[in-house]
């Protein structure tokens, strides 16, 4: 699973920025400005859980944007976990478990058959 610190300016809450992977891209500000605030060293944090629908789709938008994947889920929710496997992203969720990881590597191979 990899060393997952968090940055100590994340609110507390299941969605959360990893400390030190940062190359500054701007894009959990682009795709959810309300959700993000940048530190003085201009790594962003989660400033905000999402708490809408609307707030929950523009954290999985950041996520799916985020250089480095440095945006993580912690918690166990099944609808975002789901949801974060339609977007090819669960392997940023630490709770994830053998049958979305199951579900991922059948996608991607489905993928790559179709590409081939
Ligand atoms: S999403 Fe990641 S790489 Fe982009 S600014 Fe935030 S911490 Fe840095």
């Amino acid at each position: 699973m990899g060393d997952h610190t968090p940055h100590r300016l994340n609110v507390v809450g299941p969605f959360y920025v990893q400390d030190g992977c940062c190359t500054a891209c701007a894009m959990a500000e682009h795709e959810a400005p309300e959700l993000f605030a940048w530190d003085d060293e201009h790594h962003c944090y989660v400033k905000k859980q999402p708490t809408t629908p609307e707030e929950l789709d523009h954290m999985l938008s950041a996520i799916a944007c985020a250089d480095l994947g440095c945006i993580r889920y912690r918690g166990h929710d099944t609808s975002i976990l789901n949801a974060l496997a339609r977007i090819d992203e669960i392997d940023k969720c630490d709770q994830a478990g053998w049958r979305f990881r199951w579900h991922r590597f059948t996608r991607l191979f489905r993928r790559s058959r179709r590409s081939s």
